[in-house]
């Protein structure tokens, strides 16, 4: 189907959005980033793990754009490059607040006036970096290696503040005929992703790992064709299985016309020849569009390949109870 005449196979955003919804949300990711930008000043200032540090780079950011994206969503904003700006605002607003919150912490210089003259506040900054703040193995840390490390820092902030709000606005499906954002669905279904060899044995499960990437352009294929045929031939999710997929469904919940999919391949991790708990996913497609009909099919098959793997199992079950549970109150 033609993007230009149809709907189109994947959803796309109608790029709405409403100025006043932007102003709450530009306010609530204040209302978090700003408390953040203090909190994580005073961490750096204190903790001397730089991984540490990396760590609460990227959670302040993502603190901000999860905060405003939700606010966002909350006003029924429908639109990417929005969601993006609107964090960035907050992130750079937060970002400012955090280098006069760590001025002060290094200087007991007041916070207020640094932040009434960014002019002074570079001043500021220019000798911080010709002498350094802090000592790497011993030496201390000034000029340019100090300027890459700060570098790092605000692309790590800013980075992660816009890329958690743009990601999560792109993972969003709006009903525009019902006027609210679908629900998603964690997991309606899991199907096996063939059989691997034992991690030992390095050269066929290199090979195994090698096939997935095809292995998932093929199931991306096939879904794109609505073909849940062949999902359903790759079977449930074996008891040892160490790569699977899992599908999401976003779903209208009033008129369950609008719906999307979102498939993952998850991944245990390995380390050398140990299968790890911990599991990595990789998106091999989101916001495929499906028919009512479709959607049911896709329920239908979830309901059908149940999971060997005692987690998902699992959480299949604890879904399936909170469903129940919903439907009686
Ligand atoms: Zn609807």
């Amino acid at each position: 189907m033609d993007a230009a005449f149809g709907p189109g196979l994947y959803y796309k955003h109608s790029g709405k959005f409403f100025a006043g919804g932007v102003l709450v949300a530009l306010f609530i990711g204040l209302l978090v980033g700003l408390p953040c930008a203090w909190l994580y000043a005073w961490l750096i200032h204190w903790n001397p793990f730089i991984y540490i540090d990396a760590l609460a780079s990227f959670g302040f950011g993502a603190m901000i754009g999860v905060a405003t994206e939700s606010s966002l969503e909350s006003h029924k904003c429908r639109n990417l490059p929005i969601a993006g700006l609107t964090a960035l605002l907050v992130v750079l607003i937060a970002y400012y607040v955090s280098w006069a919150v760590w001025l002060h912490a290094l200087l007991h210089l007041p916070t207020i006036p640094l932040l009434l003259h960014p002019a002074e506040m570079w001043q500021t900054i220019l000798e911080v970096n010709k002498v350094g703040a802090w000592t790497l193995r011993g030496s201390v840390v000034n000029g340019i290696p100090l300027w890459i490390a700060w570098g790092v820092e605000a692309v790590f902030i800013l980075g992660s503040a816009v890329f958690t709000a743009v990601q999560a606005m792109q993972q969003a499906t709006f009903c525009e005929g019902c006027d609210l954002f679908a629900k998603s669905t964690t997991g309606i279904c899991f199907a096996g992703a063939g059989q691997a060899p034992p991690p030992a044995e390095k050269a066929a499960f290199k090979s195994y790992q090698k096939d997935l990437k095809q292995h998932a352009a093929e199931l991306k294929q096939h879904l794109e064709n609505k073909d849940f045929s062949y999902a359903e031939q790759l079977g449930a999710v074996q008891p040892d299985s160490i790569a699977w997929y899992r599908f999401d469904l976003v779903s209208c919940p009033q008129c369950s016309m609008t719906n999307s999919l979102r498939v993952l391949l998850v991944q245990n991790k390995i380390e050398g020849k140990k299968v790890k708990q911990e599991t990595t996913e990789t998106e091999v497609l989101r916001q495929l569009l499906l028919s009512s009909t479709e959607a049911d099919s896709l329920r239908k098959l979830g309901e059908k390949l149940v999971p060997m793997l005692p987690k998902l199992a699992e959480q299949r079950a604890a879904r399936a109870q909170k469903a129940a549970a919903a439907a009686k109150s």
